[in-house]
Formats: structure tokens, sequence, C-alpha cells
């Protein structure tokens, strides 16, 4: 089954385009192009209309753009392809599918529970926009920890959109926990990391570490010739320090700026390490409370292209305020913030990633094109899926990692080989896309080729 998605003004990394259409067939964009530029003196006159928002009465259907042509008419001067059917987004912002590296939860599930709580938050996201995402563990024993992976290479099977695991813990500075529970930290040694790499070949995609704990520099490595992308986070590491973990082959910063210590002008720290360096992401959860937009501004500045917007969403995200457990930790949510109970310590988020779009275009002041990258090929990146990022992947990754795409080979079977780029929409990319009203609320989502729920559905 084809589909030709028409009539969209594209924001991607690589630049805006009106006019956009794109080809998807199956779970991946075959071809794309503009009508723009076969249009003549028309073809600027793209119509910006929101798309499922203030349709006039009656004209429902029509507004949300289902046409259900077999195939679509020539244009003048040229011809658009045919397809199963046919969506007319007319002049609606299309973007890629967002993905999330950390998230630990929504709509009063968390993903340390079982594969339906799983499933139960992972659609609140993605009727958010977030197409794809790792799933992220807080720390808890071993044994509970290779249950939850296993749990979840058990769903990555059934559900290619589930890209893999984060451990945020269990290897985190007591000294900097934030809301992880200090009994369930431990030291990287050997035994630990073979322990969890060895729960479910493959599955454990993400890990954070502090770089000052016995081991962490050794298991940096350990994690990255299994092909981990390993963060530097929860740490009371210095700048030098941090430094040498990226030198021994870490490439992410956890949350910059939380649980960690800030930018000093004489004591830099692990933030600037980060920002320097130029084979290092960095996190940021952009929710107006976690880091003050202002200083948002500054990272991104100084990271063009390597600051990945997160949400480290708790159960609470698109639900209710209330009382709610992250890991075993009672968390309550007022307003919006969730906080360790009678504590001012901040619990995680209840973020979504269209609202930390919202954020990063409005209180951040970035670009449509900066902060859609920062939610679609900036992650994709730093997981290494995406384009072009094979080598990187496959250099990194030994005999636990394989594939074009950087896949680890174990269990994944065919998609291992055949998984599509991630964060463009651009030919040889997976099928995900949202599609925005004006004001930058979610209207549609696809992801792999097929239509999602939303609540503006
Ligand atoms: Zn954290």
């Amino acid at each position: 089954m084809s589909l030709l998605v028409r009539g969209a003004h594209k924001v991607d990394a690589a630049g805006e385009v009106a006019g956009f259409w794109m080809l998807v067939d199956g779970d991946r964009i075959v071809a794309t192009g503009s009508e723009a530029d076969h249009a003549g003196p028309d073809g600027d006159g793209v119509v910006h209309r929101t798309v499922g928002g203030d349709a006039p009465a009656g004209s429902t259907g029509d507004a949300l753009g289902l046409v259900g042509a077999p195939s679509a008419s020539p244009l003048r001067g040229g011809a658009l392809p045919a397809a199963d059917a046919t969506v007319d987004l007319r002049g609606a912002r299309l973007t890629p599918g967002l993905v999330d590296l950390h998230v630990h939860g929504a709509g009063g599930a968390s993903y340390d529970g079982d594969a339906a709580e799983l499933e139960r938050g992972l659609a609140v996201h993605r009727a958010h926009g977030t197409t794809r995402s790792l799933v992220s563990l807080v720390a808890n024993p071993l044994p509970r920890l290779r249950r939850s992976l296993e749990t979840i290479a058990a769903l990555r099977e059934r559900d290619p959109l589930v890209l893999g695991a984060h451990l945020e813990g269990p290897f985190l500075s007591p000294g900097r926990k934030g809301a992880h529970v200090e009994g369930f930290l431990a030291e990287p040694t050997r035994e630990a990391v073979e322990t969890l790499l060895s729960a479910a070949p493959g599955v454990v995609r993400q890990v954070t570490l502090a770089p000052e704990l016995p081991g962490a520099l050794d298991a940096v490595r350990l994690f990255v010739e299994a092909g981990v992308v390993v963060a530097v986070g929860h740490t009371q590491a210095d700048h030098a320090l941090t430094a040498a973990a990226f030198d021994r082959g870490a490439t992410m910063m956890t949350h910059a700026f939380n649980t960690m210590a800030g930018i000093g002008h004489r004591e830099p720290g692990p933030v600037v390490a980060a920002i320097t360096d130029e084979r290092v992401t960095l996190e940021l959860i952009l929710d107006g409370t976690h880091v003050h937009p202002e200083v948002a501004a500054i990272l991104f500045a100084a990271a063009p292209g390597r600051v990945a917007l997160v949400t480290d969403a708790m159960a609470a995200a698109g639900s209710d305020d209330g009382d709610y457990l992250l890991g075993d930790l009672a968390v309550t949510v007022s307003g919006g913030v969730a906080l360790l109970t009678g504590t001012d310590t901040i619990a995680g988020s209840t973020l979504t990633q269209d609202a930390a779009l919202r954020v990063a275009l409005g209180r951040a002041r970035l670009s449509p094109v900066a902060a859609v990258t920062a939610l679609t090929l900036t992650p994709a990146r730093a997981l290494g899926l995406a384009a072009g990022a094979a080598s990187a992947a496959g250099a990194a990754g030994s005999a636990g990692a394989a594939g074009s795409a950087g896949l680890p080979a174990g269990g994944a079977g065919p998609r291992a080989d055949a998984a599509p780029a991630l964060g463009l929409l651009a030919p040889g990319h997976a099928a995900d896309a949202v599609a925005w009203t004006d004001d930058w609320h979610v209207a549609r989502v696809w992801a792999a080729g097929r239509e999602i729920e939303t609540a503006a559905r």
C-alpha cells in the first residue's frame, strides 16, 4: 500500500520546503519533491492553513485533507507520483517523527512496569508526535533490571518503533542521584556490566554513567565495544574527568545541567567538556523548569546540531497532577512539575516532545529548522540511526552490533539490515512524520507508514 502526502510545508534538518510531497511505500519514504518547483509563479502561493483545528463547519473531512483518490492528478510542469491513497495537508507543516532518547513513562504508566504498561505509556507519547524512542529505566537491583530488559526486548520484537533500552541507572553518583533510589545504585564492575548486557542481547542502546565511580572508565569501553552509546550523567565529575570519559568513547551527556555541576567561569565543569567536544550530543530537558530557556538558548548556540531535546517524562506526562511512583519513589505532581514527595528534588518531567518543541520555538527563540532538528536528526544521529551513520556505529560495535543502521544483530532478524534511517523526510528514511497545526500542536502522526491515533483526530 502506497501513500502520497502532498501540500506540506516541510521542516526538517535539511531545511524548509513549500509544496512538499513524499511518497511512502510500506514503512519508508521512497521519493520526495516539491510542487512549488514546478508550478511556476503560483508555486509560491502555498496556502498555510490549520489542519484539523479551525475548519469551517461541514468541511471537517476536507480540512483534514484525506482525499481518497487512487492517484493524484498531474500538475503543471511536473507530475505527482501515483499512490493508493493521497493526503493533502493544504500547507500545514510536516516534520519527521520525533525521537526521544530519555523517557520513563506517561499516562499513569511507568516503563519499569510490564509490557502492557509500557505500551500504554508509548501510546501517549506517540499521540504527541514521538514516533520512536528508547525506553529509560531508573536504578533498580540488577535482577529487576534484567527482567525489564527482557520485557523491552520482547516488545521490540513486535514493535520496531521501540529502539531499545536506556539504562539510566544503576551506575550513578550517590551525591547526584536525583530521583533514583540510593540503595539501588551500583559500581560499574565488569561483572555488573556483563550481567546487564547479557540480559537481552542488543537491547541496551544507551547507558548513563558517572565517570568518577570505581571502574567507570573501563566500563565506558566495555559498553562502547558492545555497541552501546555511553552518556555521562548523574555525576560529580569535573571538566577534566568528563573529557576523559569522552576520550574513552562516551558520546553523550544525560540531561545537561541537571544532576551535575553547572558552568563556572573558573571551573568549567562537565557541561563545557561536552559543549567543546564535537563528538558529543547533549540531552536537554526543555520544559521551562529543568533548565532556564535563556540557558538553553546559550547551549543551542554553543553546540549547534548537538543538542537533543528529551522529555525525561515520568508517568504523569499526558496525565493529571497528583501522586505517582518513579521506580519505587513517591512523586507528587503539581502544576505539571514532578517533585519527590515532600522535597524540592525534581523527579523527571511531565513533558511531551511537542511541548518541548513549543518552548524551543518560543522562550528559547530557536528557528523551526533548529528546533525540529533537536527533536529528530540529532537524537537519531546520536544513536547511529541517521543516514550515513552505519560506518560510525559499525566501528563502535563489534560482535554485538551489526547491520546498516547500527542495529544490534541479536534476535533482530532481517530488520537489522533493512531498518530505514531516521531523522529526515527523505527517500530511504522511515515513514515517520508529524503534521502540525499553525500553532505547533500535533494534528496527525504517521509511524512506519501507518497513521497513529492522536488527540486531534
Ligand atoms: Zn536523570
